[in-house]
């Protein structure tokens, strides 16, 4: 099995995210791609994220119908922060066989030599780096791979048309009482109303 893991805030979901994954799952051949909304990011530790279960819930509605898709909350039954490294050798010992793959975007990988034990990540996962407009690929690929020059051929680029979408951008429209039709899917904006969801920033 080709297992890709794709974790994320995810605060909330939208087409960049649905993207990146589709076409990652497509040109790896991916079995599936697991949606993993993160605990708490180390990353984005002081700024107010909505819940768990809101976001899985999103991400749920999101990928509905979606057979190769799937949610997962296993970074959400954790406490404290998650640590992409921990999941990824936690997914190793649940399926020996499988190979693993890491959906990151290039804002992503940019930041990635600060993540905890990234040449550990790269010795268990193939990284799938995703096209997103502001961020060269190229550029923060080769400082990721300076680090272990050894594993060079385990960072791999999808490209996508560039989506210069961000959640921070659709919770900002929300908040201003903005259309964020066509950049969320419907099921996932009328939960976000129902539930009140991004009526104040947060952050
Ligand atoms: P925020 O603005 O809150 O940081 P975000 O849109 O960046 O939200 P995240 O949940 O932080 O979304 O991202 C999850 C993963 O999806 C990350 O690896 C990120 O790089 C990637 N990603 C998010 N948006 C896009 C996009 N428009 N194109 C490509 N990749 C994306
Ligand atoms: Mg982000």
């Amino acid at each position: 099995m080709r297992l890709g893991i794709f974790g994320g805030t995810f605060d909330p979901v939208h087409i960049g995210h649905l993207v990146a994954a589709q076409v990652s799952l497509e040109q790896a051949g991916l079995d599936k791609v697991l949606f993993m909304p993160a605990g708490v990011n180390p990353l984005k530790v002081g700024r107010s994220i909505r819940e768990g279960k809101d976001r899985l819930a999103m991400v749920r509605l999101a990928i509905e119908g979606a057979p190769k898709f799937e949610a997962c909350d296993w970074e959400l039954t954790r406490p404290g922060p998650s640590f992409t490294v921990d999941t990824l050798e936690h997914f190793q010992q649940l399926y020996p066989q499988a190979e693993l793959f890491l959906i990151i975007g290039a804002d992503n990988l940019q930041i990635l030599p600060k993540w905890r034990a990234v040449d550990r990540i790269l010795e268990i996962a193939t990284i799938l780096a995703v096209t997103r407009p502001g961020f060269d690929l190229t550029t923060s690929a080769e400082t990721v791979l300076a680090l272990r020059t050894d594993l060079s051929d385990r960072v791999r680029y999808v490209d996508i048309p560039g989506l210069n979408i961000s959640s921070t951008w659709i919770r900002e429209r929300m908040l201003k009482n903005l259309s964020v039709e066509h950049l969320v899917p419907s099921k996932v904006i009328r939960y976000s109303k129902e539930n009140s969801l991004y009526e104040r920033i947060g952050d």
